[in-house]
């Protein structure tokens, strides 16, 4: 396979296990297997607590060993090979069981998934199977202080040492990068070239010399970002992912999976994206707050919830319209933008109705663990969704110029070689 290729998992085409025996096969091992969410929970919820990267692993591990981990990833490299449709009906099977939901984003989804397309056989084999058993978490080193809507502007160097590369600066927002074990971190390797030509994607280990890891707090109590500070951080050059000064090209890919994540339709997400979930809280769950607000009766909520399941709706078939075009070619990568978008949009419409419903009720105590507190601490998450991913101005960039065909909005830098543009 060639480093370039995009590894798309298919439909079922008849030469694998059909997916009703599958279900069955995978209903019955779940039973036996893994644990039980605890009543009244999530794994949205489960996964915010503490020990969520220690927890995370010991699932994956289980999953693993029982032949269910990495379904839609190819089998050299420990996946199961199946189809999308498989992991549709896992993840309906798998809604009432703990599970590592942890690694579906960055790891599974977005750095897993550009590795088999970028990666060299070496590193495939060499952290593939070690993600799919629980053993490896990833995380992004991406975002930079001096902003992260204009990636291609970052400014974290790596200099070329014989056989290694040095990498110094700073990268920031990095979502549980003092749980991960590694990153992929996008570094400028020339400066002498316009922005996006100077570009390497590196593997980066996480626990070295000269990696600083910062948490920092954040408003509903949790300490989930954090920043990273490199000083003369060693990588060797067989860590490079596609080629030296092409980051771009793999940090372009990377991002149209993070879209692909955040809206719903990667194929390599296990245990919570089923038909009628939203991001975070499920959406039956608006139904459950109403009904405990004694509002069920009320004109003006009936119409909002009804809006809410119109919304969930929209959202599951655009990701499976946009994901069909794009995999058939009628539509272009840069469509993923188009659910991306709409799910950060109705998470937020989703939890403006929440509370609108829930009124004083969802206000957020810190040690309190109830359903309507869980309720107020997602609302103060509510912007992430249109950040994570690329912002949703961003989004509405990407599909007007690229979706649309409209004119590309101006930069001062355009075709300027790095080292000769104007910062700050
Ligand atoms: C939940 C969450 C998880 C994240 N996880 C990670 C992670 O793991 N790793 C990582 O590297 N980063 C991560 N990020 C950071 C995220 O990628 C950045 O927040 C995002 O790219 C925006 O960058 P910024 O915050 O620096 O805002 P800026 O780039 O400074 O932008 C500020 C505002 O200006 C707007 N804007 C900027 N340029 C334009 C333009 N050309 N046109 C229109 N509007 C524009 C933006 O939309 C935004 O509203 C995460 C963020 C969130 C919220």
């Amino acid at each position: 396979m060639s480093a370039r290729e995009v590894v798309v998992p298919a439909e079922s085409d008849g030469t694998m296990e059909d997916v009703e025996s599958f279900r069955l096969r995978a209903r019955s091992w779940l039973a036996d297997a893994m644990p039980l969410l605890p009543e009244g929970m999530n794994n949205h919820q489960l996964s915010r607590q503490d020990e969520m990267g220690e927890r995370a692993r010991y699932l994956q591990r289980i999953l693993s060993g029982g032949g269910f981990a990495g379904l839609c990833f190819p089998r050299e490299y420990g996946g199961q090979g199946l189809s999308r449709a498989h992991q549709r009906a896992f993840n309906q099977e798998s809604l009432p069981y703990q599970m590592p939901t942890l690694f579906n984003v960055p790891t599974f989804s977005i750095l897993a998934a550009t590795l088999i397309e970028f990666g060299t056989e070496e590193q495939k084999h060499r952290h593939l199977p070690a993600i799919l058993r629980g053993d490896e978490l990833w995380v992004q080193f991406l975002s930079e202080p001096s902003g992260g809507s204009d990636l291609a502007g970052l400014v974290t160097r790596a200099t070329r040492d014989g056989d290694t590369f040095v990498i110094n600066g700073s990268k920031i927002w990095s979502s549980g990068a003092f749980r991960s074990d590694y990153a992929m971190c996008l570094a400028r390797t020339n400066s002498q070239v316009p922005k996006h030509r100077g570009l390497t994607m590196f593997i980066m280990k996480i626990h070295q010399p000269g990696v600083e890891v910062r948490q920092i707090a954040m408003v509903n109590g949790t300490a989930e970002f954090c920043q990273e500070f490199f000083d003369d951080v060693i990588v060797p050059d067989g860590d490079v992912v596609g080629e030296v000064d092409d980051g771009w090209t793999v940090a372009s890919r990377l991002l149209f999976h993070e879209r692909d994540a955040v809206g719903g339709g990667s194929p390599y997400i296990s245990g919570v994206a089923v038909a009628g979930s939203g991001g975070g809280a499920q959406r039956s769950d608006l139904v459950n707050l109403a009904a405990r607000m004694g509002k069920l009766g009320d004109v003006r909520v009936r119409q909002l919830l009804a809006e809410d399941r119109i919304n969930s709706r929209v959202q599951n078939q655009l990701v499976r319209r946009i994901s069909a075009g794009i995999r058939a070619g009628a539509l272009p990568p840069p469509a993923g933008a188009l659910p991306r978008l709409f799910a950060a949009t109705s998470t937020e419409r989703h939890l403006d109705i929440a509370l609108d419903v829930a009124g004083g009720s969802m206000a957020v105590w810190m040690d309190e663990d109830s359903e309507d507190a869980n309720w107020g601490e997602a609302f103060l998450n509510r912007q992430g969704g249109s950040l994570g991913g690329g912002s949703s101005e961003m989004a509405r960039n990407i599909i007007s110029e690229r979706v649309l065909g409209m004119p590309r909005e101006p930069a001062a830098d355009r075709d300027i070689p790095f080292d000769q543009v104007r910062h700050n």
